[in-house]
């Protein structure tokens, strides 16, 4: 039997080109088999590199990589697709080979005559001679194997297995109850009335969504463009109040038919923080949130509080002050006493285009899809001399799906992304980065290039126009780009630290925010937008406006960033000492509540349930994590502040950047990179500038 997963491990053997997986012939029947077979000669040769004499880099170390690598390279496309493809029988087979991957992971984690080889290979005397990046790979190895248990006991080395796939499990299915109630749900239309408010083109949008399913009239969903387009500019109260419901609502004990109750992540959120505070505590740590900080950049819980209290401090007043601008706006333009929460960004967008006179939706022309991505691939030739060309006959997922390559000055292969811009059924919601395969230099000296995915969930074409942008939706794929970037531009050639491999979490979203700076910049902008029938520059006049704006409101969305961190931080880190937490676990509403009584500038309604569908911490890599957002955003807005001094085109500046962070990877510890770069520590007052909170 041929099996595509396996084939393509055996043709990349032969190729010094990126070896691409074969989209097109991975059928769910392949997925277990592949993993199953991959297990297993991951096993046996394992158990035989055990069995030499002596260990060092290349007969040790060098093998285990090329594992990984194999694994990696198998699952990587099979996980990709369940996320934006989902099928039932895709959904199956993926879904089976997780207890054998948790279960594989644990059992190296756990292998305690692994464990001793790295040990001597870390206490020989040729150690000091290896590379930065493996001397971190041995570090990060050691450190690890604690994480996994290798000191415990055989009964608890049992207990953190079960919990580690059990997670696993629990993790899948609060993202596939969040997947499946997003789509379940969709508002029909058909009469006219109800459209009153909306743009042209969120009515194009969702009439081709009426036409998909075969209906007449118009269909609304929660998918991101077409929930935010109902919730700025529909004057009808009653569908925002609708849509806002359902989309807070979801995958909740709050949904309003009995339908949707299957998909309800309560229970599971339970089992998640229970399982996540024992897994700590076999571990002797105190609690999640110290388990989560080990391989992290802050050191401390008491660090994290800090960090979160002194940016509540210094932003609440401002974000205040923007609501109460708000509320006296919508007051005495619209006679309304109280704004409902499906009322907030209605209001907000009527007040941006009276103090600005601009909207978001008035800038959508300047932003054709090409005209997009061409401007984005010149900002990073200019900053870094790097050249993207799109790659044509390449099989991928869907037919949407595009695929580029990106070269260096002297025409030098660097990596290949896969670009997945719009909004559909069956894909994952938001925008993320993830890695296909890593940058390896194999033991047979062929160099594997690094492949990433970058998905979004951007506002699809309608009928013959090119898709058109929100500035929002282009600050999004600039973000995910930089996170493609810092994968694909790495210069380290051992798997586990190179590109995003390694990073310390809290500081990964250094150059995806960092990269954010340059939509806002006219000299960037002038190559990024551009009219999309006129082909003429945004006017200046427009530019202005939207710069104005920049930070409008931006103090009370950082207030709902620290709101969010506070709350994930504190369910991690007092799971067990809060007074919330009753016989059947943590109530973590009333934690929830606690946090807004403190922090949010907006009290959601009371059956608002965002946290259900909250899957950076709950499915994600951010639990005890989401505070890396704004943690990384001191580093990425103090590096940028670098290139306000020197030119954001400065080519010195790009390539210092360049060697000193996005090639490193994960062989360095994020703030000696950043002090390479910067000359000096971080400091927090480019963020508060860029945020409007500080002059
Ligand atoms: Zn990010």
């Amino acid at each position: 039997m041929t099996n595509p997963l396996l084939n393509m491990l055996q043709k990349a053997t032969k190729s010094d080109v990126a070896v691409l997986p074969p989209f097109a012939y991975i059928k769910p029947q392949h997925i277990e088999p592949a993993i199953d077979q991959i297990l297993d000669e991951n096993r046996v040769q394992l158990s035989s590199l055990l069995k030499q004499k002596s260990f060092n880099w290349s007969n040790f170390i060098q093998p285990l990589e090329e594992m990984a690598d194999r694994l990696q390279r198998v699952w990587s496309p099979v996980s990709h697709m369940n996320s934006v493809v989902n099928s039932d029988e895709l959904r199956e087979a993926y879904n089976k080979s997780l207890p054998k991957l948790s279960n594989y992971a644990t059992e190296l984690g756990q292998n305690e005559k692994l464990f001793q080889a790295y040990q001597a290979i870390a206490n020989a005397p040729s150690f000091s001679t290896l590379e930065i990046a493996q001397q971190k790979i041995i570090n990060n190895a050691l450190r690890d194997f604690h994480l996994s248990g290798v000191d415990l006991s055989e009964n608890k080395k049992q207990r953190f297995k079960e919990i580690k796939q059990q997670l696993s499990k629990l993790k899948t299915q609060f993202e596939e109850n969040i997947l499946d109630a997003t789509y379940a749900w969709f508002k029909h239309i058909e009469d006219q009335e109800n459209l009153s408010g909306l743009p042209d083109f969120a009515i194009g949008m969702s009439k081709q969504a009426a036409e998909q399913k075969e209906l007449s009239g118009w269909i609304f969903t929660l998918d991101a463009p077409s929930y935010m387009a109902v919730m700025m500019y529909a004057d009808s109260r009653s569908l925002r109040e609708e849509m806002y419901r359902a989309f807070v609502t979801r995958a909740s004990d709050q949904c309003s038919d009995e339908k949707s109750k299957q998909w309800d992540n309560s229970a599971n959120m339970q089992a998640i923080l229970s399982l996540r505070h024992e897994l700590a505590g076999l571990l002797n740590f105190k609690n999640y949130a110290e388990l989560s900080l080990a391989t992290k950049m802050a050191e401390t819980t008491d660090d994290v509080f800090d960090f979160l209290s002194q940016l509540i401090d210094k932003s609440k007043a401002v974000a205040e002050n923007e609501y109460q601008e708000l509320s006296d706006f919508v007051k005495s333009k619209y006679g309304m006493d109280s704004l409902a929460a499906w009322d907030v960004m209605y209001y907000s967008e009527k007040l941006r285009q009276d103090k600005f006179a601009i909207s978001q939706e008035e800038l959508k022309p300047y932003f054709p899809e090409q005209r997009v991505l061409d401007g984005m691939f010149s900002v990073v030739n200019k900053i870094y001399g790097i050249h993207i060309k799109e790659i044509q006959g390449i099989e991928t997922w869907h037919q949407a799906v595009r695929v580029f390559e990106i070269r260096d000055i002297d025409g030098k292969m660097r990596g290949q992304f896969y670009l997945d811009l719009y909004t559909r059924e069956k894909k994952r919601g938001g925008a993320w980065m993830d890695d296909c395969q890593g940058r390896v230099m194999h033991q047979t000296g062929q160099l594997q290039y690094p492949v990433a995915y970058l998905t979004c969930n951007l506002t699809p074409p309608i009928g013959d126009e090119p898709a058109l942008f929100t500035h929002q939706e282009v600050i999004t794929l600039f973000h995910e780009f930089g996170h493609g970037l810092h994968h694909m531009l790495t210069q380290v050639n051992y798997l586990s630290v190179s590109g995003i491999n390694g990073v310390a979490w809290d500081a990964v979203e250094l150059p995806s925010q960092f990269l954010e700076n340059w939509c806002w910049e006219k000299e960037a902008l002038d190559l990024i937008a551009a009219h999309y029938k006129t082909n003429e520059a945004m006017p200046e006049v427009l530019f202005e406006r939207m710069h104005a704006a920049k930070n409008f409101q931006s103090s009370m969305i950082m207030m709902r960033q620290l709101e969010f961190a506070l709350f994930d931080f504190k369910i991690h880190s007092e799971y067990a000492t809060s007074k919330f937490k009753t016989e059947k676990g943590l109530d973590i509403q009333a934690v929830l509540d606690e946090v807004r009584s403190q922090v949010a500038v907006i009290t959601p309604p009371a059956f608002n349930r965002f946290q259900h569908s909250f899957s950076h911490i709950f499915a994600g890599g951010y639990a005890a994590g989401y505070y890396s957002y704004k943690w990384a955003e001191v580093l990425s807005a103090d590096a940028f502040s670098k290139f306000e001094e020197q030119g954001i085109f400065d080519r010195q500046t790009g390539l210092e950047f360049l060697h000193s962070v996005l090639e490193q990877g994960g062989s360095q510890e994020p703030i000696e990179l950043f002090k390479a770069f910067r000359g000096r520590e971080p400091q927090i007052d480019a963020l508060l500038r860029h945020s409007g909170i500080a002059a």
